[in-house]
């Protein structure tokens, strides 16, 4: 096997004998044939869309199948397998109602062909750079995917991003056209401005179908009763489990990237939504035990629950070989489980963070952003976030948010939050300092409160008092990382490391045109962006 698409990749190069993060051999590979399969139908997607034909459930089997191949959502090498033929089968459909050439084999044995055929990322090109362009599109697209899944489970569709990302996911060293490495950096940009449409759409099935988050106090605290613990990004499903528990004395809390879900109307309505449990998701081995009730994943980021698999359950594309996956919206084993085991025996009241300054909010506060910052209440605005993860360097984050002056606001989102999300940061005029956009996909708030500030001011985003200070772990980063440099956002600082999957070649033109870098230390970073 060979993998590089997460940030713990072995070495800083690729994982070669089961990943750092418990893929197995037969998992990655699984995952490799699916990505092949998904090229298939992506061609398909591309050639039926040419004759005007287009197809719902297509698209949709595209997202939901690359994101099965994104860091720590599906481990079950079975159900990878089902999905490869399903791709297959889809493919041969389309183009039998298109009108156009199908192979006439059955999907199965097209997905015994790809099984020997398909390459691993390594294998995409023998060219270095055209290797890492191919890769940088791909784990990008992985990210899109996720997007676009989420959105899709909400009713949000575009079937003009299934058409360019499938145009991307053609797109390769022996597809007949010849490429300079502008033309590479060009589709990898592309791959950025689908993230952004992918982003958007999240955004407006999530604040239409649940309201536009208001600032909200979570507690980290917890009530007397049953427990159930939502874990990932799956508005969808945290609803359906506050719906099934309603009445009861099941209480409801939020892992990792739900915890901006208190702050939706919709959701912070239900009386059994009670507050939050634990911190990034890479603690989860260490704190999930002492839950006192069921554990649902709805995305990533699973790892190997082995000391508590009986009480974790997984839902949409999340699977662990094992673990009840529950479909159809019928969260009965939940429930059930929740009422089998203790809960909490008191209340504890806990402390609180502050929650919700999305989209909405953000632009309502333009104005009182742009006094504060003539007034020089505020010199300057930082957004620290990302992903959080494992490796001690991160410890970066917390320190940087640590000395970040006292007239700077700070914006968060993503699971980077974790690194500083319960320090009290105090307050500058109507402001918290530290403001909770939301989970990664949130990105997009920010960029609209970013574009609204500029065009306000009449600048560039590039000319505003604004740094870009992100963690990476998996593809949905690197998403949002090309959809910043493809919106022309410079001088963005990356760390703890840089992607394995970006060629010395590739770096240097993204740090010529772009001014990317990688942290250092806080006290340089802090020194070269505030003088
Ligand atoms: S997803 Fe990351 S940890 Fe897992 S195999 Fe790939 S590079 Fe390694």
């Amino acid at each position: 096997m060979f993998c590089n698409q997460c940030e713990q990749t072995m070495n800083g190069t690729g994982c070669t004998f089961g990943g750092i993060c418990g893929k197995t051999e037969a998992v990655a590979h699984m995952q490799d044939v699916l990505v092949a399969a998904v090229r298939k139908l992506a061609a398909a997607i591309v050639a039926a869309d040419a004759k005007g034909v287009s197809d719902e459930a297509a698209d949709d089997l595209v997202w939901s199948a690359l994101f099965s191949t994104l860091t720590n959502v599906d481990f079950d090498s079975e159900r990878l397998k089902e999905m490869i033929v399903r791709v297959f089968e889809k493919a041969e459909d389309l183009n039998t109602r298109a009108g156009l050439p199908a192979s006439g084999r059955t999907a199965a044995s097209l997905a015994n062909e790809t099984l020997l055929t398909a390459p691993s990322p390594d294998k995409f090109a023998e060219n270095e750079d055209v290797r890492s362009a191919l890769q940088i599109i791909l784990f990008g697209l992985k990210g899109v995917a996720a997007y676009a899944y989420h959105a899709a489970e909400l009713g949000c569709r575009d079937h003009s991003i299934a058409v360019r990302a499938s145009k991307l996911l053609c797109a390769s060293e022996t597809d007949g056209v010849t490429r300079s490495l502008e033309d590479w950096l060009a589709l990898a940009l592309e791959c950025g401005n689908i993230n952004v449409r992918a982003m958007q759409l999240l955004d407006e099935g999530n604040t239409k179908t649940y309201g536009d988050p208001v600032p909200t106090q979570v507690s980290l605290g917890h009530r007397k009763g049953h427990a159930i613990l939502v874990s990932g990004h799956d508005l969808k499903d945290l609803y359906e489990i506050l719906e099934a528990v309603e009445g009861t004395d099941i209480f409801v809390y939020t892992h990792g990237e739900m915890i901006p879900t208190h702050a939706y109307p919709k959701l912070k309505a239900f009386r059994n939504f009670a507050g939050h449990f634990g911190t990034a998701w890479q603690n989860q081995i260490m704190e999930l035990p002492a839950f006192p009730g069921p554990v649902v994943f709805t995305t990533n980021c699973i790892q190997n629950p082995m000391m508590y698999q009986d009480k974790v359950f997984t839902s949409g594309v999340v699977q662990w070989p094992g673990c009840v996956h529950i479909s159809n919206g019928d969260w009965s084993p939940v429930v059930k489980k929740a009422l089998e085991m203790p809960g909490y025996a008191e209340d504890s009241e806990g402390r609180t963070v502050t929650v919700g300054f999305g989209r909405k909010t953000l632009l309502d506060a333009v104005p009182a952003i742009l006094d504060a910052v003539k007034s020089g209440a505020v010199k300057h605005v930082f957004l620290v976030g990302g992903c959080d993860g494992i490796k001690e360097e991160r410890r970066y984050y917390t320190e940087i948010v640590e000395k970040i002056p006292q007239d700077c606001l700070i914006l968060t989102l993503g699971c980077g939050k974790y690194k500083f999300f319960d320090k009290d940061l105090g307050n500058i005029g109507p402001f918290p300092r530290l403001l909770d956009v939301g989970q990664c996909n949130d990105a997009y708030a920010a960029v609209v409160l970013a574009l609204k500030l500029a065009e306000t001011l009449g600048c560039t985003v590039n000319d505003l008092p604004l740094s870009l200070v992100l963690s990476w772990y998996e593809q949905k980063a690197a998403a949002i990382l090309l959809s910043l440099l493809a919106l022309g956002v410079k001088n963005v600082r990356l760390g703890p490391s840089l992607p394995a999957f970006i060629s010395p070649t590739i770096l240097s033109v993204l740090v010529e045109k772009f001014g990317i870098k990688k942290v250092t230390t806080p006290d340089e970073d802090l020194k070269a962006i505030l003088g």
